[in-house]
């Protein structure tokens, strides 16, 4: 994956609270060019390992529940500076902390179910892309 480019996921929280089309809609208002995207759901097993990194954390079992309880929304994004102008369009992890307008402000719950994820490098987003979408389904 490029450097131009970022992974998201639309949470189980936000796809329960029907804000999948809102979500998606100011992601295409930023710039955004959506380059692959599925509707899915991270069995307990598959949300511990997309967030391994995490596993020394207290709220790691929080976590790999939530992200298991539903389905969620993956896509890979383009635009240049991706990861970066993603990050500022989703907010502060707690959405309590987040900016007016971002994404965390205007559809979070709290700071476990937050909405939306946003990669935090250029690496982490090519291993997180490759980890929902095969070759032949980026475009
Ligand atoms: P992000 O990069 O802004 O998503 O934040 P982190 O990488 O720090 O955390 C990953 C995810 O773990 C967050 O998006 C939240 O869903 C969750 N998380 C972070 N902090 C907490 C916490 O204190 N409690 C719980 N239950 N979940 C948290």
């Amino acid at each position: 994956m490029s450097t131009n480019r970022t992974f998201t996921m639309i949470k189980p929280d936000a796809v329960e609270n029907g804000h999948i089309g809102a979500i998606l809609e100011k992601i295409a208002a930023s710039g955004f060019k959506i380059v692959a995207m599925k509707y899915t759901q991270l069995s307990l097993r598959e949300a511990q390992e997309f967030y391994a990194i995490h596993k020394e954390r207290p709220f790691f079992g929080e976590l790999v529940e939530f992200m298991s309880r539903g389905p969620i929304v993956a896509a890979i994004l383009e635009k240049e500076n991706a990861v970066e102008d993603f990050r500022a369009l989703i907010g502060a992890t707690n959405p309590a902390d987040a900016a007016e307008g971002t994404i965390r402000k205007m559809f979070a719950t709290d700071i476990s179910e937050n909405a939306v994820h946003g990669s935090d490098s250029d690496e982490n987003a090519a291993i997180e892309g490759s980890f929902h979408f095969a070759g032949r389904e980026v475009y």
